[in-house]
């Protein structure tokens, strides 16, 4: 078992329904396994993954 650290390795946090996940690393976009949204993933190093945005490309429109 890893220790816990105050900053979670390579964890992102939904902006949509706050579920805490991790990414597959290096990976670009990653769909959120709650609520299925995509998002776009950046990198500032090579375990600490940053949301950027919703890959809305992918979703052409969202209706509600
Ligand atoms: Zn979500």
């Amino acid at each position: 078992m890893k220790p816990k650290n105050k900053s979670r390795d390579g964890e992102v946090r939904c902006l949509n329904c706050f579920t805490r996940f991790v990414p597959p690393p290096r990976s670009e976009k990653v769909p959120c396994p709650s609520c299925g949204i995509e998002w776009r993933i950046s990198w500032a190093s090579s375990t600490f993954a940053k949301i950027r945005g919703p890959a809305w490309d992918k979703y052409p429109r969202m209706n509600q």
